[in-house]
């Protein structure tokens, strides 16, 4: 339903062809907003935007952030970044490109503009966490040199840049960090454990287990993540965060993966790799601020959310659309497959 001409806003979403950026996509066109879609495709596919190429009030741009973007909107919600491990470290170059010079080019747009920016962080800042359960105060534990660090320190440096914007020029941001967030539309090779697992069980392949699954995170079902976005970009000027947004609900990556093949009724066997270097031990949002800044907090718990995850995964893959794996980006099948044996 259309909402009134003057509350209507233009509004960019970056990485908009992603898992997350698609549904936000969804959640702003419902509620009226006009959205520019601005993505390079790099782990994004148009198939997650297929249902909205024709909606009149849906356009998207194919463009890499990392380059000036010289367009007229009213609110900015930059996403753009591969997220999944595997992905964000076959070139991990481009991914600080991405966070740092993407960053400096949307809040350059924003300030032009005069407009809000909201930054998708994440609990990836904290690194491998000392503090237990991380709330926003914590400053983190991240190498600055190892495989993970062209994400967590582009990250980290885009937040800087988000405050330097703010406290300089007064900019209105609000930056997200968002926690680990699952469901429909995650990449068949995304890599991301969750995906990997409901794709297994699925397929009938064994199913990898990192480590000795003893490591945790908590997991936020995406409608509730979606919420959350939306909730911060409407609060007041006051409210830049960063501000966790995430699931508290902390569960061992085995526990999940035991879940999972409960749900998809399925008893596959396990098999074991070795722990990716500076693989976090443990992640579980503090989300006080949340609460009581944005008076939001997930709803989804995880088994519904994994339910809806594996019955769209399940129709995915009945319509054939696994073959999507073939076209991921290089290098994410690969490393997929050498994890993943068929
Ligand atoms: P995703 O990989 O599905 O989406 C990222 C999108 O960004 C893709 O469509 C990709 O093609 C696009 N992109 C990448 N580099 C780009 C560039 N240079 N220019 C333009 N587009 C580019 O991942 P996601 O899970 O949807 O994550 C979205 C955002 O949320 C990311 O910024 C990610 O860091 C952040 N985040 C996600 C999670 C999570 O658990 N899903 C957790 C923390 C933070
Ligand atoms: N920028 C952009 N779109 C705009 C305005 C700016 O992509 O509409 C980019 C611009 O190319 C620059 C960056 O944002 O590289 C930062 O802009 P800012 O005005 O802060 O810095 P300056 O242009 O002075 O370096
Ligand atoms: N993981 C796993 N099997 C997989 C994929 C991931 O055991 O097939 C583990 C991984 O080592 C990590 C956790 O699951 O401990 C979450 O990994 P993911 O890549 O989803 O996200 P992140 O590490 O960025 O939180």
């Amino acid at each position: 339903m259309a909402r009134l001409y003057d509350s209507r806003k233009r509004i960019l979403v970056t990485g908009g062809a992603g898992f997350l950026g698609s549904h936000l996509c969804d959640r702003l066109i419902a509620a009226g907003h006009e959205v520019l879609c601005v993505d390079n495709l790099f782990t994004g596919t148009k198939r997650n935007i297929d249902h909205l190429h024709a909606h009149p009030r849906f356009e998207f741009m194919r463009h890499d952030v990392t380059f000036p973007l010289h367009v007229e909107v009213d609110e900015i919600y930059n996403l753009a970044c591969p997220a999944s491990p595997v992905h964000y470290q076959h070139d991990p170059i481009q991914t600080t490109k991405t966070s740092v010079i993407g960053a400096i080019n949307m809040l350059g747009l924003a300030k032009r503009l005069d407009a809000r920016i909201l930054q998708a962080s994440t609990s990836e800042v904290y690194g491998d966490p000392t503090v237990h359960p991380q709330p926003e105060a914590y400053w983190g534990s991240v190498n600055p040199i190892g495989p993970r660090s062209c994400y967590d320190e582009g990250k980290r440096c885009a937040e800087t840049l988000f405050f330097d914007y703010h406290r300089a020029m007064g900019l209105r941001i609000k930056v997200a960090r968002i926690f680990n967030t699952y469901g429909p539309r995650m990449h068949v090779a995304d890599g991301r454990v969750v995906s990997n697992f409901v794709v297994q069980a699925l397929k009938g392949l064994p199913i990898t287990l990192y480590g000795d699954g003893s490591q945790t995170r908590s997991f936020c079902y995406v409608d509730d993540m979606v919420d959350g976005l939306i909730a911060l970009m409407a609060s007041p000027d006051t409210v830049t965060g960063p501000i966790n947004l995430g699931n508290p609900a902390e569960f061992t990556i085995r526990a999940l993966a035991e879940a999972t093949q409960r749900l998809a009724g399925t008893a596959l066997p396990m098999v074991r790799a070795p722990l990716p270097a500076d693989d976090p031990r443990q992640r579980r949002p503090d989300i006080a601020k949340a609460r009581s800044l944005l008076r939001w907090s997930p709803r989804v718990p995880l088994e519904d959310g994994l339910r809806r995850t594996i019955a769209a995964f399940r129709e995915r893959l009945a319509d054939g659309v696994l073959a999507d794996a073939a076209r991921a980006p290089l290098g994410a099948t690969a490393a997929l497959a050498e994890r993943v044996p068929a």
